[in-house]
């Protein structure tokens, strides 16, 4: 990918090395290593509300709050966040111009180890999220790592790809249809609920190819090889490989981001189609 150059953003918030307030331990920390255990991950799947789940258990006696002086090996990694969330904001605010809106840009928070969020505290291991009442998305570089030797997505295009999909969740709630499946989640049961979670994740990989489409477009992002490098993460993390990496066989029914072949498809037709009505996940008859 092609980034040297960007403009970077100044909404990268870096809270990388910093302890929690409220005097939650974070080094050693067997709650957090518990809670990562249950949670897959954000990016991975499950709901941002499920993040405060143990917390109690996690309270420990109140460790120092002080930046731990983490020395800045990661800048690079951090300065092509920047460069990949500018690339979010140009292409989304002019998406909502056309639309007669103005994009309310995000934040995203760098962290390490874990995080702080009004949707409850987060270690590393739920991978990247993003958390609808802060209006921000939650990064821990070390998932890039993960991304690579655990599901085999490397490259940076791959990574990009993850942070475009969070940012599609910023845009879903932006325009009101977090909310709305929020809503209707309450009120059907637990196999349709995970069946609109499907649906939701499907269009933030969409949304996430409208954003490359576009950004290529503008900026000529794209390298040779870039594309396939977002479609093998989109498929390395998709819900049925995860399953089987983790419990060893598939159930289609707990699916709550799609397939790999449906991660694929749907980043695909963002990509090729560059505009947000092509995601209409919700009313698409095949998924
Ligand atoms: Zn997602």
């Amino acid at each position: 990918m092609r980034w040297r150059n960007g403009r970077q953003s100044d909404n990268v918030e870096d809270r990388r090395g910093m302890s929690l307030s409220r005097g939650v331990k974070i080094g050693g920390g067997s709650g957090l290593g518990l809670l990562a255990g249950v949670l897959i991950g954000m990016f991975l799947g499950s709901e941002p509300t499920v993040l405060v789940q143990g917390i109690p258990e996690m309270q420990a006696p109140s460790v120092s709050v002080q930046p731990s002086g983490q020395p800045a090996a990661n800048d690079d990694q951090r300065n092509f966040v920047a460069v990949v969330l500018a690339e979010t904001e140009d292409v989304w605010q002019e998406a909502f111009r056309t639309m007669g809106r103005t994009y309310q840009v995000p934040k995203l928070v760098l962290f390490s180890r874990a995080v702080e969020s009004a949707c409850g505290i987060a270690g590393s291991a739920v991978g990247p999220f993003y958390c609808p009442p802060d209006h921000r998305i939650y990064l821990d570089l070390s998932f890039f790592e993960d991304l690579q030797t655990r599901f085999g997505a490397s490259g940076d295009f791959a990574q990009a790809y993850v942070i475009a999909h969070e940012v599609g969740h910023h845009v879903q709630a932006l325009l009101g249809i977090t909310q709305k499946v929020n809503e209707l989640q309450g009120r059907v049961n637990p196999s349709e609920r995970n069946k609109l979670s499907v649906r939701m994740e499907l269009q933030a990989d969409c949304l996430a190819g409208v954003w490359a489409h576009n950004a290529h477009e503008s900026h000529q992002i794209l390298e040779p090889g870039d594309v396939e490098e977002g479609l093998n993460a989109a498929s390395a993390i998709g819900d049925d490989r995860i399953q089987r990496k983790t419990q060893g066989h598939v159930v289609p029914d707990a699916f709550t981001h799609g397939s790999a072949a449906q991660r694929v498809r749907w980043f695909k037709i963002g990509l090729e189609r560059g505009n947000l009505q092509a995601c209409d996940t919700f009313n698409a008859d095949r998924l």
